[in-house]
């Protein structure tokens, strides 16, 4: 605990398909990093990305969860002073932040869809980021107030601050970004008037209390455009861990192509969850073999530092030795 302040992490599932090994993996380090802290965990839904949201995901990730012997102090099964847990609940809060931004004139009504921006991009002198073409301000223009007049579909876009900014990762160390530069102007709210990820999560991570945001290495770059949103509300950012992913023999992550690693899977061939906590924390340098375990047998001896900076490959023979 830092100066007596009450570490609070959160489980943050998309209920947009079944938790696979991926999943249970960063899951496993950020209940880890926060029990060893003595701290809270939250379990959060995030369903506003509403088309690719599955019926009983929600209640599916839960289970996976459960199963793999995580647990939380508040969430949707056991609601406490953050309530409400699932996003889609939470959109008057997003619609209140939103309201700040636009009267500000911190963002701006954007008319281009993705083709629009993808075919700017291919233009000769075009900028293309590390998440490929950055927005090239087609719009940037535009005032709050000509949203009302606009005939067709927009969404808002932020516009980015050219700060280098600075994150002091709790596994990545210190790393520095420019997001006007590298990253580009960026969404945060969806022409069909839902919030986007960005907004959703940092207005979340702050009123929920949230102090530790322990997550996947591809959200490196996106807590860098949080960051900026942190800074327009005047909110402390969370402290942020971002972890190597599992990857396929292909390097790529982990994905249906590489095979059913989904949970529920898992549990239905009879893996036992010990043997898959087992093989997770060993892939995470706890330990010196893939010894069978609960979670809660794995944090007094937690620690992110003896974790490789490599992704892990997941191969057909190590997934293989998880069956019974
Ligand atoms: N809901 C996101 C996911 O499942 C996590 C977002 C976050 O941790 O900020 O990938």
């Amino acid at each position: 605990m830092v100066h007596g302040v009450m570490p609070i992490g959160r489980l943050a599932p998309s209920p947009t398909g079944a938790q696979h090994i991926g999943n249970a993996r960063t899951f496993l380090l950020a209940w880890l990093s926060i029990r060893a802290q003595q701290g809270r965990m939250l379990l959060r839904i995030e369903d506003i990305d509403s088309p690719r949201v599955k019926a009983g995901a929600a209640e599916q990730a839960i289970a996976d969860l459960r199963w793999l012997g995580l647990d939380w102090d508040e969430g949707p099964d056991c609601p406490g002073v953050a309530a409400p847990y699932v996003q889609s609940h939470r959109r008057a809060l997003y619609a209140a932040a939103l309201e700040q931004l636009i009267a500000a004139e911190w963002v701006y009504p954007c008319t281009c869809s993705r083709s629009d921006v993808a075919e700017a991009a291919s233009a000769p002198h075009a900028i293309v980021g590390h998440e490929g073409p950055i927005y090239p301000g087609t719009c940037a223009t535009r005032h709050a107030a000509e949203a009302h007049e606009l005939k067709q579909p927009y969404a808002w876009r932020f516009r980015a601050s050219r700060v280098d900014r600075v994150i002091d990762d709790r596994f990545m160390g210190r790393r520095q970004m420019n997001v006007a530069r590298e990253l580009g102007d960026f969404v945060v709210a969806k022409s069909d008037g839902s919030p986007a990820y960005q907004l959703a999560v940092v207005v979340d991570d702050h009123h929920m209390g949230v102090t530790e945001v322990l997550r996947g290495d591809d959200l490196l770059t996106s807590a860098f455009r949080q960051l900026e949103l942190y800074e327009f509300f005047g909110w402390s950012p969370p402290q942020f861990a971002h972890v190597p992913l599992v990857v396929g023999p292909d390097g790529r992550r982990l994905a249906k192509r590489h095979g059913d690693t989904r949970l529920a899977t898992l549990r239905e061939q009879g893996v036992s969850p010990e043997r898959l906590v087992g093989f997770l924390a060993w892939s995470c340098g706890l330990g010196d073999a893939p010894t069978a375990c609960r979670p809660a047998e794995l944090v007094a001896e937690f620690t992110l530092q003896q974790m490789s900076h490599e992704p892990v490959v997941l191969d057909d023979t190590m997934f293989k030795s998880l069956s019974p």
